[in-house]
């Protein structure tokens, strides 16, 4: 029987995971199909895409921009909505099966908690969404039956080795990590690293905020914590491994000492297809691994030094609570004043550190008191720049 069409609500349709999405749906009309689509300001994009996709709604979530954009060219039967409530609309729009959260940033947490309120399925790439509220995000989703299924390739490397064996079987899951462009850079190398450096990733093509946590080793970091609260794992069994090739997307180690890996060609476009066709497969639009060519996967172990990142990340997935959402939002801060020239490439760890260590832990925080941390922790991030 053939498979019915999914309709699909993009969260962040004009940013690099939501046009990889849109190039996988275009691929699949028959099973995929693009129901809404939002961006935050980039109108002239998401007015291209609505041409080509003919969504029911398209959301911009800066009204400012919305207004100041001439939208006459728009398909008159695609609605415009303005402003971020409606990321929140079109999320729970009851003939949408699943949400893509493609949104950078804690920005996109509203939208991602109305689609598992709404229990839909989650095809979640929005990392920060787990690390700010993980706990309360997986404990929603059993109670509505949202699904989630993880974009990020690690993510979805571990959800796919898992199927190999039972959970309680499970031992431990290794992240890869391709080290970024500075994995061979020493500490006075790194304290000269420019904006223009951080934002060329050897192995991986994304959004600038991912691209300067990929450099820092912030990304992994967060994906600790975010793998912490997706699979229900002590950060103990969490460990992660150099991988520069980007080739095995990360592995999950069994009891017998089985180690189950899931390998393909570093293009976020096979994640995301999969997040979107689960339980199914369908044929691939990323290029395919060729064994043809001689090929070397080499391995090593992350410089916990160079990287301090990476021990935040554990102490953070360890302290749950308020830890993840203080994090995410001190590290979003500090990498908008990086990029801004108002930090060095390696106070941008150590800033978030400091906020961290300033903040009033709570152990069972509620969404609200979360959204306030969020703010306050960005506003510690000034200040500790000034002093
Ligand atoms: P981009 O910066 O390329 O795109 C971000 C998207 O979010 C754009 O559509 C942007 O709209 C929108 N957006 C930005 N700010 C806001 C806001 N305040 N409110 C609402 N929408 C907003 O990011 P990526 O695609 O690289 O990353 C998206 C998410 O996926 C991140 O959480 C990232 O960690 C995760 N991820 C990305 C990977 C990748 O390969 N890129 C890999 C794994 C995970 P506009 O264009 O109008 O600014
Ligand atoms: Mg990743």
């Amino acid at each position: 029987m053939a498979p019915p069409v999914a309709n699909v609500a993009v969260l962040g349709s004009t940013g690099s995971i939501g046009t990889s999405a849109l190039e996988v749906i275009a691929a699949a009309p028959d099973t995929l199909r693009a129901w809404a689509l939002s961006a935050h300001s980039s109108c002239q994009c998401l007015l291209a895409q609505a041409e080509r996709f003919a969504p029911h709604r398209i959301v911009v979530s800066d009204p400012v921009a919305a207004a100041e954009f001439c939208w006459e060219d728009l398909p008159p039967q695609v609605e415009l909505l303005t402003g971020p409530e409606h990321l929140e609309t079109i999320a729970r729009e009851p003939e949408v099966d699943v949400v893509l959260a493609a949104i950078v940033g804690s920005a996109g947490l509203r939208g991602t908690w109305a689609a598992v309120e709404a229990g839909k399925t989650v095809a979640l790439a929005n990392k920060e969404t787990m690390v700010v509220a993980g706990p309360l995000v997986t404990d929603l989703a059993n109670r509505t039956g949202a699904r989630i299924v993880p974009v990020d390739s690690e993510h979805s490397a571990v959800f796919q080795a898992m199927q190999a064996g039972r959970r309680e079987e499970v031992k431990r899951i290794i992240l890869t990590a391709s080290g970024g462009p500075f994995r061979r850079h020493s500490a006075e190398q790194l304290a000269e690293v420019t904006v223009e450096d951080a934002l060329r990733h050897p192995t991986w093509d994304m959004g600038p905020k991912i691209t300067i946590d990929s450099a820092t080793m912030m990304n992994k970091a967060l994906e600790i914590i975010e793998a912490r609260w997706l699979f229900d794992l002590e950060p103990d069994q969490i460990d992660v491994v150099v991988h520069p090739q980007s080739i095995v997307h990360s592995m999950v180690e069994f009891v017998d000492g089985s180690i189950v890996a899931q390998l393909g060609s570093p293009d976020m476009k096979l994640p995301i297809q999969y997040a979107l066709t689960y339980p199914r497969r369908a044929p691939s639009v990323a290029t395919p691994l060729d064994f043809g060519e001689a090929m070397s996967l080499e391995f090593e172990p992350p410089d916990e030094e160079r990287f301090p990142a990476l021990a935040l990340g554990r102490e953070v997935a360890t302290s749950g609570g308020t830890a993840g959402a203080v994090l995410n939002a001190a590290n979003e801060a500090a990498v908008e004043r990086f990029r801004a020239g108002e930090l060095h490439f390696t106070e941008i760890v150590p800033s978030c550190r400091a906020v961290l260590e300033q903040h009033d832990f709570d152990p069972s925080p509620s969404l609200a008191e979360l959204e306030k941390l969020d703010a306050w922790a960005r506003q510690e991030v000034l200040r500790w720049a000034c002093l």
